[in-house]
């Protein structure tokens, strides 16, 4: 098929050695709390946890677990890329004699369906290998991340890595780029996903190349999360509920709501096991031993997360609004005080609006919140309680120069919003955006303020992989593998929020779409083949339960119908090859159709 557009991957592949030169300025400090995580990523490294249980730390953004079986291998998150997981697996070989050549790999398991877990499973896999994962993942992995929200996915997950000044490692104090404490590096190239061919509900046992293994479902940064649990080596490897930072309940990039009690209960069970080595798929010191060490990290872990949730509810029902929460909760001085709680991943303040939002949504209940204010009238109101715009860039300067970073920021914005060629604020903006990362030991924050820097004052240094605000090009690089994989009902909301609202909205149109290879692609097997899309002033229904009027029918089958509604084809070209046909209506009838998906 023409027109398929590059692999994700190796787009963002191809930014690595395009983006090396140097930056202005050439370094920003780190906190020292994130460079010490941060070097402890360094060198990369096979660990033994204990007989017949390996991992691989820094050649992935996640640590691949090697368990060695008295009849083959079983492998639990094979790492995040080709490239990434075919070092992992030589790093095994060169530690553990050809391990790989002399033992078959019977099953892969993934925790969880996050990228960096998952994409590395083709380089250890052959046609026999089991691949295991929750009955979840494939629905999670298809609206989490191949989802209506891909490119807000996408750029939410550039930004927080780091990837964007990835070229610019820390080295020395020299440099921009200091891990994000889950990861010291992203190794990014193709993806090797290959789908689950066993699919875990609540709990599994089973014995796979000898060894016993339960596997557990265990929701918490997921709903598709298993623990990995060997009873025999009393060996627990997990991920997606427990690492070694302060909890993230929702993270930089974006992600839906996640209930914080389902880390505290996944927490409760790990704990009930009694681990006596407990084994995370992320961070530099993957491995934690004996039963006391394990148990006070789970627990300390866990008390983290109730205390938050506990008092932030509490102050919720006592009238409080988050931000006040946020200046009135003080964690126990014996978590606030746990290395393992450092707030160089997740953060206290980001948590206590998360918790408050998951049970209240957007009203804080005091009614100065009832009428929601957009950026640029507040920035109107700054402008006029600082006596206008320049005297606004001047509250900003002078909040610099007092250190007040946070608002140096802010007034700076305020000024752009309303002058955007305002030197003094754009300058003033760039300066505050470098302070605060370099104190931040909060590596996400610091990643954020770095990418939106370099976006900012040196765009064309950076190739971004993706062309961030341009969700239509985005979509269109979703790799080929995840468009065949891709479930209809993921293609339909795709095509839903792709509608341009100002150019259907006099619109009333129906048109058919005929599949003609229903049973040929995993994804498709239980879906039909027949779908009639309204368009309906501004909104598009898939199947609505009148029938519509019109006769237009597209029959084709289900790759270049994907490809076309992901923008990887051109419906012209589609007519041109013969790869759709066309009944009740013209070729012209079917674009004019598919143009009320584009923006212009
Ligand atoms: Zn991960």
């Amino acid at each position: 098929m023409k027109h398929i557009g590059y692999s994700i991957l190796i787009l963002i592949g191809c930014l690595s050695t395009s983006a090396s030169n140097a930056y202005d300025p050439a370094a920003v400090a780190v906190h020292p709390t994130l460079l010490n995580k941060y070097e402890q990523f360094f060198p990369a490294e096979v660990l033994r946890v204990t007989d017949g249980v390996y991992v691989a730390r820094g050649f992935n953004r996640d640590n691949p677990t090697l368990i060695i079986g008295p009849s083959g291998l079983i492998v639990v998150d094979p790492g995040e890329s080709i490239d990434g997981a075919q070092q992992a697996k030589d790093a095994f070989n060169a530690h553990l004699d050809n391990i790989f050549d002399k033992r078959p790999v019977k099953a892969i398991i993934y925790t969880h369906h996050h990228d960096c877990h998952i994409n590395g499973a083709s380089v250890f896999a052959d046609e026999r290998t089991e691949i295991i994962a929750h009955e979840n993942l494939m629905r999670s992995l298809f609206s989490e991340w191949y989802g209506q929200v891909f490119p807000s996915r996408v750029e939410g997950g550039l930004k927080m890595s780091g990837i964007l000044f990835q070229d610019a490692p820390v080295e020395q104090g020299e440099g921009w780029y200091a891990g994000y404490v889950l990861a010291g590096k992203n190794f990014i190239g193709p993806s090797g996903f290959l789908p689950p061919t066993i699919r875990v509900k609540d709990r599994l046992d089973t014995m796979i190349a000898g060894v016993r293994l339960t596997l557990i479902s265990a929701p918490g940064e997921t709903d598709d999360v298993i623990l990995v649990w060997l009873p025999q080596k009393q060996v627990l490897i997990q991920i997606g509920i427990l690492y070694e930072a302060f909890p993230a309940l929702t993270t930089m990039r974006g992600s839906r709501q996640r209930d914080p009690l389902d880390y505290v209960e996944s927490l409760k069970i790990c704990r009930s096991l009694e681990p006596e080595y407990l084994v995370a798929l992320h961070g530099p010191n993957p491995i934690t031993s004996g039963k006391e060490n394990v148990r006070q990290y789970l627990t300390n872990f866990s008390d983290a997360i109730q205390f938050m949730h506990d008092q932030t509810i509490q102050y919720l029902n006592q009238g409080f609004t988050p931000g006040e929460i946020k200046d009135l909760l003080e964690l126990p001085p014996h978590l606030a005080q746990s290395p393992y709680l450092q707030e160089t991943y997740g953060r206290k303040d980001w948590n206590i609006y998360h918790i408050f939002r998951f049970y209240r949504g957007y009203y804080t209940g005091a009614v100065r919140d009832l009428f929601p204010q957009s950026p640029l009238s507040e920035a109107r109101l700054s402008a006029e309680l600082a006596g206008g715009v320049d005297a606004l860039a001047g509250k900003a300067q002078s909040a610099l120069a007092a250190g007040e970073l946070e608002w140096a920021l802010r007034l700076a914005d305020d000024v752009l919003l309303l002058d955007e060629w305002n030197d003094a604020a754009f300058e003033t903006k760039k300066a505050a955006m470098l302070a605060l990362a370099a104190d931040d030991m909060n590596a996400q924050a610091r990643n954020m303020l770095l990418s939106d820097y370099l976006l900012m004052t040196q765009p064309d240094s950076i190739i971004a992989p993706f062309p961030f605000g341009d969700p239509k090009a985005i979509f269109a690089r979703i790799n080929d593998q995840a468009m065949r994989l891709m479930p209809m009902e993921t293609l339909n909301r795709i095509m839903a929020v792709n509608l341009n609202a100002a150019k259907s909205i006099d619109e009333d149109r129906v048109m058919g779409l005929r599949l003609t290879d229903r049973f040929k692609h995993q994804s498709m097997s239980r879906e039909p083949n027949q779908y009639r899309f309204q368009v309906r002033h501004g909104i598009l229904e898939v199947d609505p339960p009148s029938d519509g009027v019109g006769q237009l029918l597209v029959t084709t089958d289900s790759l270049t119908w994907k490809a076309l509604v992901l923008g990887k084809l051109a419906a012209d070209i589609a007519v041109a090859d013969h790869l759709v046909s066309i009944s009740g209506g013209s070729a012209e009838d079917f674009y004019a159709f598919m143009d009320l998906f584009e923006s212009s």
